[in-house]
């Protein structure tokens, strides 16, 4: 019986006992959702952030309920800071067994009056920094012959939305990286494949008027919104050993929006 419904302590239908997963953006919203339910299901989890403060709520949720979590603090669009957490986990927890691209950020506006700075912050971000995540780690993973990877994206980067021209351009280049790398690195066992999430009430949009939310809900198939935990659920399915047949995929999360 708890065999056929996952593990009963967790609620989890994968299990990630005795593997190690990072994660980017961990230290609210859908990272912290994605870093929770990966320990739920036994991952031991290394979060990253731009400081440790920030991660400590996600430490405190995870330890709460019995899990491991180690924070570090890094911007995920610094080759040098990307380097120095790599080097350190793999150090000290020899594989990597799951990566979770997730952190991310937008500065939007309409493309004429869109600064050039606001285009690099962005691209930057969300595109160079799932690159050089996805480098790294994907190193430890070749040695280890096995691994997931996971870039989350959006529906902005299948679909693009008036506003964002840096963010679906750099959520359509995610995909692009997922589908080349995903090719590149199967041989080796490491799949590679992409959560595009529709609109989920976080930091990122609780920003937005209400007039928008309820036009933007008004638009959703399912007419709800996405919780961060929508998001982790699908990530969890991926970085198990379960979607082993599956890479080079984009799978929107959005409540039926791009349908
Ligand atoms: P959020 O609440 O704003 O959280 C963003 C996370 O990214 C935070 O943990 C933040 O950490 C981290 N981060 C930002 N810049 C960073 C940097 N330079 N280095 C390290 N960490 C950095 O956003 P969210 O809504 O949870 O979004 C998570 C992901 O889902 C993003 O990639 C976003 O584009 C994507 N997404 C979200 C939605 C949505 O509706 N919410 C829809 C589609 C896609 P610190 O600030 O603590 O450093």
């Amino acid at each position: 019986m708890a065999e056929a419904s996952g593990s009963p302590a967790t609620g989890c239908l994968v299990d990630l006992k005795g593997q190690t997963a990072l994660v980017t953006g961990a230290s609210r919203g859908i990272g912290r959702a994605i870093a929770v339910k990966l320990a739920a299901c036994g991952a031991k989890v290394v979060g990253v952030a731009r400081t440790l403060e920030g991660l400590q709520g996600t430490a405190d949720a995870i330890k709460a309920a019995g899990g491991e979590f180690e924070g570090f603090a890094a911007d995920v669009a610094k080759a040098e800071d990307v380097k120095r957490v790599v080097d350190e986990v793999e150090a000290k927890y020899q594989k990597i067994h799951v990566l979770v691209n997730n952190a991310g950020v937008t500065r939007d506006g309409l493309m004429l009056r869109m600064e050039d700075e606001a285009w690099d912050d962005v691209i930057d971000v969300n595109l160079k920094g799932t690159f050089l995540w996805c480098r790294a780690v994907g190193a430890v993973m070749m040695r280890g012959r096995y691994g997931r990877i996971i870039n989350i994206s959006s529906v902005s980067g299948i679909r693009g939305n008036p506003g964002q021209a840096n963010y679906s351009a750099s959520k359509a280049g995610v995909i692009g990286l997922t589908q080349t790398i995903a090719r590149e690195l199967a041989s080796r066992g490491i799949t590679v494949n992409v959560v595009a999430p529709g609109f989920i009430t976080t930091d990122m949009t609780d920003v937005l008027p209400d007039k928008i939310k309820a036009e933007v809900k008004e638009r959703i198939p399912l007419k709800r919104l996405g919780a961060p935990e929508d998001i982790a659920e699908m990530v969890a399915f991926f970085a198990s050993p379960a979607s082993s047949y599956v890479t080079g995929q984009v799978i929107a999360v959005d409540g039926g929006m791009t349908v």
